[in-house]
C-alpha cells in the first residue's frame, strides 16, 4: 500500500482541468419543443419578416390620418365605414379619403389607411344601426402611423435572431417560433459515464447482504449531470480488481466524460492508477482540499476521466466543485453561479492545517451553523444548506464572524 506523497492545490487542479477541457463539437437538430435550455450550434437568420405584414396594435378604425386633422371630442369627424377586418385574414378593400375599416388587434392593415385610431377614440354615428355598415364619427386626431405595427419592426428578413453558442432561453425558442424554424441545431449534452467502484457497493432495491451498503454516488452524480447539461449513463458497479476497472473503463469508452467513484483508499488506490495508467494519463491524483482529497483525473483513451472519492460527501462535494464547471465548460454552458448569502457564524470551527475546506453548514435564523459530520456521511450534505470555504492557511473561525454560504 502506497499512501499518498503529494497533492496539488485546488488552483493547480482548476488549471489542468481547463487545460483538458476540449468543448463538445457534435451537433444534433432538436425540436423546437425540446430546445430550451440546450445551446445553439449555428447563427440563425431569419428567412421572413416578423410582423410579415403591417398590422394593427388596437382594437379600433384604420383611417386616413389626413383625415382626421380637425377631429375631437366636439368636433367629430363622420367616415364611411368599408369593411370590418379580422385577425388571419387581409381586407381586399382600398381605405380612400373619407373613409374607414374596423380592425382586431393584430389584424393586417387594409390598403390605403396609415393610422388606427382606437375605438375609445370613436362612435357610431347617431342613426347608425349597430352590426350595420354606416358611420363613424372620429373623436380624435391620428398621427400618421398611429397604432400600426410595422412590416419588419420586430425581426427583418436576414437579420440574426440566435448567434451560435447562445443559450436557448425561453425568450429565444420563442424568436425561433417567430420565424418559423420548427426545429434548431445544437450541441450534443455530452454523455457521462457513471460507475461506482467496490466489492461492497450494490444498486438501492436489493437486500443488503452482510458487509454491503446502497450505492449513493451513482444517484448524486447522476442528478448533478443531468442538472448541468450532460447525458448521466449509469453503469453497473465494478469490483475492486485490475481486470475489472479496465473492463470498466473500457465499457465507458463512447461517454464525453467519465465519472468513477471509488477506489480512493490506501489499498484500492494503486488499482485505479494502474487501471488508468494501461488506458491512459494521469493528470493529477490527490488535491489539498477537504473533503474529497482522493480525487484523480485522467484522459483515457483521451476521453477526459474523474475518479472521485467513495465517500459520499466528498464525492459529491468534488461533484459541486470541479466536475460542475468541467461539464458545463464540456457542454458550452455559461458558468454556474450559485447563490450566496452572508451571515455571522453560530458556532466556531475547526479547519484541518494545509487543505482548502468546503464546510457544509445549516442556515438558521441568519446565523451559520456547521453541518459537517464526516466525509462519509451523506448528512453532511443533505442536512447542509450550503458551505463556507475556509482557505488551506487558516485553522479556525471564530463564532460571529460574517461569512459567505454558497447555497446549494
Ligand atoms: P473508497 O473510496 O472506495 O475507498 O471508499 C471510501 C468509502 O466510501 C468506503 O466506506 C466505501 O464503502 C464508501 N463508498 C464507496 N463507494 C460508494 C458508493 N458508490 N456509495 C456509497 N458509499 C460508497
Ligand atoms: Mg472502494
Amino acid at each position: 500500500m502506497r499512501p499518498f506523497t503529494s497533492t496539488i492545490s485546488l488552483e493547480e487542479a482548476r488549471a489542468r482541468l481547463d487545460a483538458a477541457l476540449r468543448p463538445i463539437i457534435r451537433v444534433e437538430r432538436v425540436a423546437l419543443d425540446d430546445a430550451a435550455g440546450r445551446v445553439a450550434a449555428r447563427d440563425v437568420v431569419s428567412p421572413i419578416d416578423v410582423p410579415p405584414f403591417a398590422r394593427s396594435a388596437m382594437d379600433g378604425y384604420a383611417v386616413i390620418a389626413a383625415d382626421t386633422e380637425t377631429a375631437g371630442r366636439t368636433t367629430p369627424v363622420e367616415l364611411q365605414l368599408l369593411d370590418r377586418i379580422y385577425t388571419g385574414k387581409p381586407s381586399t378593400v382600398t381605405v380612400m379619403r373619407g373613409a374607414c375599416a374596423e380592425i382586431a388587434t393584430g389584424a393586417p392593415l387594409p390598403d390605403g389607411a396609415d393610422a388606427v385610431v382606437m375605438v375609445e377614440e370613436t362612435a357610431k354615428a347617431p342613426g347608425d344601426d349597430i352590426g350595420d355598415i354606416g358611420r363613424i364619427q372620429i373623436l380624435a386626431k391620428a398621427a400618421p402611423g398611429q397604432n400600426i405595427g410595422k412590416r419588419a419592426a420586430d425581426i427583418a428578413t436576414g437579420d440574426r435572431v440566435i448567434a451560435a453558442g447562445d443559450v436557448l432561453m425561453p425568450s429565444r425558442v420563442g424568436a425561433l417560433a417567430a420565424i418559423g424554424c420548427a426545429g434548431v441545431e445544437v450541441f450534443a449534452k455530452p454523455r457521462v459515464a457513471i460507475l461506482s467502484t467496490g466489492n461492497e457497493v450494490i444498486a438501492p432495491g436489493q437486500t443488503l447482504a452482510p458487509g454491503q451498503i446502497y450505492d449513493v454516488n451513482r444517484f448524486t452524480l447522476g442528478a448533478i449531470v443531468a442538472a448541468h447539461g450532460g447525458i448521466p449513463e449509469a453503469h453497473h458497479p465494478a469490483e475492486d480488481t485490475i481486470d475489472a476497472l479496465v473492463d470498466a473503463l473500457d465499457r465507458s469508452a463512447q461517454a464525453d466524460l467519465v465519472v468513477f467513484s471509488g477506489g480512493s483508499s490506501v489499498g484500492e488506490r494503486d488499482l485505479i492508477v494502474d487501471a488508468v495508467a494501461s488506458r491512459g494519463e494521469m493528470i493529477f491524483h490527490g488535491i489539498a482540499v477537504k473533503p474529497g482529497k482522493p480525487t484523480a483525473f485522467a484522459l483515457v483513451n483521451g476521453t477526459p476521466f474523474f475518479g472521485m472519492p467513495g465517500n459520499p460527501t466528498s464525492c459529491l462535494s468534488n461533484a459541486y466543485i470541479l466536475l460542475v464547471p468541467f461539464l458545463r465548460a464540456l457542454a458550452r454552458l455559461p458558468p454556474h453561479t450559485p447563490r450566496t448569502t452572508r451571515v455571522r457564524l453560530g458556532r466556531r470551527i475547526v479547519s484541518v492545517a494545509g487543505r482548502h475546506q468546503f464546510y457544509t453548514v445549516r442556515v438558521n435564523n441568519g446565523a451559520a451553523f456547521p453541518a459537517f459530520k464526516g466525509s462519509g456521511d451523506i448528512t453532511s450534505l443533505s442536512h447542509a444548506d450550503g458551505y463556507i470555504e475556509i482557505a488551506a492557511d487558516q485553522s479556525t473561525v471564530e463564532e460571529g464572524t460574517v461569512v459567505t454560504v454558497t447555497l446549494f
